[in-house]
């Protein structure tokens, strides 16, 4: 599987390759191709923010469970879920950060077990 970082390396490299595609299309006067470098540059920089949102989360989610996992008690993260968040809390994800969480529910399980 691709990493995010490497989608987003990609896709600014490409958005800078049509950006000078654009200029030298504009200075030799063609201005049909530069328009469609133009939107090509605007898809490509679209993707590498959405890329590097996702890589920004993944370092959050990634810090969220090492403090997790060292015993502290780290605030759910916002959205708590990629899942929550587009499906308006209807559904969440394995790795939710919040009070959904399957290590969360299998927690409360385990203690209604113990106390039983
Ligand atoms: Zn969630």
């Amino acid at each position: 599987m691709t990493s995010p970082r490497r989608y987003q390396h990609a896709a600014t490299a490409g958005a800078v390759l049509l950006a000078a595609a654009a200029i030298t299309a504009t200075a030799h006067g063609l201005y049909l191709p530069a328009c469609g470098f133009a939107f090509g540059v605007l898809i490509l920089t679209e993707a590498a923010l959405r890329e590097a949102g996702h890589v920004r989360r993944r370092q959050l989610e990634a810090e969220w469970a090492r403090r997790r996992a060292l015993g502290e008690t780290p605030p759910p993260l916002t959205p708590c879920c990629v899942l929550g968040h587009a499906s308006n809390d209807q559904a969440h994800s394995e790795n939710c950060t919040g009070e959904h969480s399957l290590m969360r529910f299998l927690d409360r399980i385990e203690q209604q077990r113990d106390s039983a």
